[in-house]
């Protein structure tokens, strides 16, 4: 069974513990937490962070210079689905990550090279975990998804929630009833 992880970096493996030049930086504390998790699932990583650069190649590198362990675990990177809609009035549209993140999976997973489009069955041929301090998700992602605290960054108690969905045994709690 494949397993991708669709990682954030602001606010999941940076945070304020470590600033350089004004910017959050990669924090070792947190990288631990997630070698937890690449140990317990042998997932791959997609990088939904805006810390990605406009390829995979230039992502890995760009990561692997700023002192990301796994970088090398970087199988993909997600679109930017951000839009002008009319640059002349200056409207734009701010996708959710969540829409870009759908994208990676119907392209990538769900069909081959854009060509042929076979529904994978997730948790049989495909599981994911979607790690993030924003909440910008989809509905059906919500069992998929660990949301971290932006000053905390990855804990251990997120660490074994994405691990326990990576492997099918989340059992998430029951929806409530509107
Ligand atoms: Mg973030």
């Amino acid at each position: 069974m494949e397993k991708i992880m669709f990682l954030d970096i602001d606010g999941v493996i940076a945070t304020n513990e470590s600033v350089v030049g004004g910017q959050w930086a990669l924090v070792n504390a947190r990288q631990v937490q997630l070698r937890k998790i690449i140990d317990a699932t042998g997932c791959k990583i997609v990088l939904s962070s805006s810390w990605r650069k406009w390829d995979l190649e230039t992502t890995r590198q760009f990561m692997k210079e700023e002192g990301f362990w796994f970088w090398d675990l970087i199988i993909g990177i997600t679109i930017r689905a951000y839009q002008y809609l009319d640059r002349t009035k200056k409207i734009h549209l701010s996708i959710p990550r969540g829409v870009e993140i759908k994208q990676w999976i119907d392209a990538n997973i769900h069909s081959d090279n854009g060509k042929n489009y076979n529904r994978k069955k997730l948790g049989k041929d495909y599981q994911y975990v979607i790690i993030d301090d924003d909440t910008d998700m989809l509905y059906e992602h919500r069992n998929n998804f660990v949301n971290t605290k932006p000053h905390k960054g990855l804990t251990a108690k997120d660490a074994e929630k994405a691990i326990l969905i990576l492997n099918n045994q989340y059992l998430p709690a029951k929806d409530e009833t509107l």
